[in-house]
């Protein structure tokens, strides 16, 4: 049997700064790097072309190229978690595994168990902060609490950051301390049941000109002004400690938003609830409507309300929709048609190339007034002046919905002003029982 450690890629597919790579390699001989594709999460994939398959699966091939400089590969499985590592036991004699943490609970639970399995044959499971640039408990207020609102936990955070000293990790290419072997197989798209999407994923580049105007430009939903890098980030392609110490340089409202991002990390690290549950627990008492007919409307992009069909439809195309655009469709289902955040997130979980179960969840219970620091339940937006703020010359809306001005167009499917009253009156009524 081969003598090895074993690296464990997750979401961090990249050999550049990744924190545990880099204290496996610095500790180790004979890295095994490892990517397991799970079937626990593929098998619940309903679109067998799903584009984050076939990023992940391209990103896995990079890293093979990648490994050749170091004379090595990656091993790639297909299966169950823990019943791989079952069997990595049988084939390896393994000294120590090396990870990255991974906060969701699903991937809590999985990590659990693989610790479980390996601790009960005296292996190590040694897991890093990579994903983030504080976790868990490193942001607390002063009685050891986390933060439920954004902008106390954000002044925390700026001012740990300011004082951290971040160096990004880089791999000495002359020692070779990865598992000397020829490139291993990887098995394709189609053993795995899933096809290749004619969805293009954004470029893996950080535009420096692009975030230092990230303030203006990043709430015109037709103008390029936002960096496309959440399916990066997802993925761990790109280093959130690389990018964050640009947005340092370039723009506070960028590296703000890259706040948010840990924010909503950290609350679902510590009220998993969050996951189906209203984080204010009173506002699971509001009665939804939960129309089927018009939440088919709604995910097709026929409300007859051109900013939310033109959102819709740019997901349902590209796998991307504009964060204003995001604001406006999800209160425009939570609250226009009183349909549970609940069906709109598991929606945009299908659909978003940059599906993050923490900022989807905190963007959603934000929309529908249910979450930390959400909109309040009586601010309901109106469509027709965020398109006269936001896309005043209806240049997003006439990209997205061609037919826009015409017959064919339908009718607004509600109309506002009622929408409004009653939204207004439901969630009262619900929150004052
Ligand atoms: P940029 O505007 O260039 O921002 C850079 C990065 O900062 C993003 O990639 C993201 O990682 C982070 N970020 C930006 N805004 C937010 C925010 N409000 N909350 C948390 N992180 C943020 N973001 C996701 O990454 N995944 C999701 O599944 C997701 N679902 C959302 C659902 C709703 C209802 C709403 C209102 C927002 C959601 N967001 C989500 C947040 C935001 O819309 C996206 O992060 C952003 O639009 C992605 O585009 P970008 O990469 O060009 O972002």
């Amino acid at each position: 049997m081969k003598k090895v450690s074993i690296f464990w890629f997750r979401r961090d597919l990249r050999l550049e700064d990744n924190t545990g790579l880099y204290y496996a390699y610095t500790q180790e001989k004979n890295i095994l790097p490892l990517f397991i594709f799970d079937q626990n999460i593929l098998d619940k994939l309903e679109d067998k072309q799903d584009p984050r398959v076939g990023f992940i699966h391209s990103h896995v091939c990079k890293l093979s190229e990648d490994l050749k400089v170091y004379e090595s590969s990656i091993l790639v499985k297909y299966g169950k978690p823990l019943k791989i590592w079952e069997e990595l036991l049988e084939e390896y004699e393994i000294e120590n595994v090396y990870t990255n943490r991974d906060y969701e609970p699903y991937a809590e639970e999985r990590d659990d168990a693989v610790k479980k399995l390996l601790k009960s044959k005296g292996i190590q499971f040694l897991d890093f902060k990579d994903q983030v640039i504080f976790e868990k408990e490193e942001i607390v207020n002063g009685s050891g609490e986390f933060y439920k609102v954004f902008t106390p936990y954000s002044k925390v955070w700026l001012e740990k950051f300011h004082k951290s000293k971040i160096e990004l990790l880089g791999l000495d290419e002359r020692k070779k301390n990865f598992l000397k072997t020829e490139p291993l197989p990887i098995p394709s798209l189609k053993d795995m049941g899933f096809e290749k999407s004619d969805i293009e994923i954004p470029p893996l580049e950080i535009d420096k000109p692009l975030i230092s105007k990230y303030d203006k430009t990043r709430n015109f939903p037709a103008q390029n002004g936002t960096s496309r890098l959440g399916i990066h980030l997802r993925f761990g392609t790109l280093s959130i400690r690389k990018l964050a110490l640009e947005a340092d340089e370039l723009n506070t409202t960028y590296l703000n938003e890259l706040i948010w991002r840990e924010f909503y990390m950290m609350i679902l690290y510590h009220n998993p609830d969050v996951v189906d549950k209203a984080f204010k627990s009173k506002y699971d008492r509001i009665p939804w409507r939960n129309n089927e007919e018009e939440f088919e409307k709604w995910c097709e992009g026929k409300t007859g309300y051109p900013i939310v069909d033109a959102g819709m439809r740019q997901m349902n195309q590209s796998g991307y929709m504009h964060n204003r655009v995001r604001m406006i469709v999800a209160s425009f289902l939570t609250k226009h048609l009183l349909i549970d955040w609940r069906w709109g997130e598991a929606y945009f979980a299908k659909k978003l190339l940059d599906f993050e179960l923490s900022s989807n969840n905190g963007g959603w219970q934000w929309a529908a007034g249910t979450g930390t620091d959400a909109q309040p339940y009586f601010r309901v937006f109106n469509p027709e002046s965020q398109t006269e703020k936001f896309d005043k010359e209806l240049k997003y809306i006439k990209k997205w919905v061609p037919e826009y001005g015409t017959e064919k167009y339908p009718k607004p499917m509600v109309d506002h002003k009622f929408a409004r009253e009653r939204a207004i009156e439901t969630y009262k009524n619900a929150l004052n029982t």
